[in-house]
């Protein structure tokens, strides 16, 4: 459903209300002084993104400061994949 916009002619307050296609050119009281004569303004069109696009658009500085985060997480060590397995000079357990 596509969003309409109107702008108040007393107070000159915006208001946006999301509605189907048949109602675009219904009257919309304005929501700040509750006015009726309000008129349909030419809206900016809204675009929406998924998240890949999203994470493309983001700054390079975010990978950087991402990057800069995930070096300090315990999980980045990789010392704590040896730590956890424990002593290695006592060799392996025996099979028995
Ligand atoms: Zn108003």
């Amino acid at each position: 459903m596509p969003i309409y916009e109107y702008r108040c002619s007393d107070c000159r307050a915006v208001t946006s209300v999301m509605a189907p296609i048949s109602r675009a050119n219904a009257p919309c009281p304005c929501e700040r002084c509750g006015s009726e004569r309000t008129r349909r303004i030419v809206s900016r069109p809204s675009v929406h993104l998924s998240n890949l696009s999203k994470l493309e658009r983001l700054d390079p500085k975010y990978d950087k400061m991402v990057d800069r985060a995930m070096e300090n997480t315990r999980g980045a060590d990789p010392d704590r994949l040896i730590n956890r397995r424990g002593d290695i000079s006592k060799g392996l357990p025996d099979k028995t």
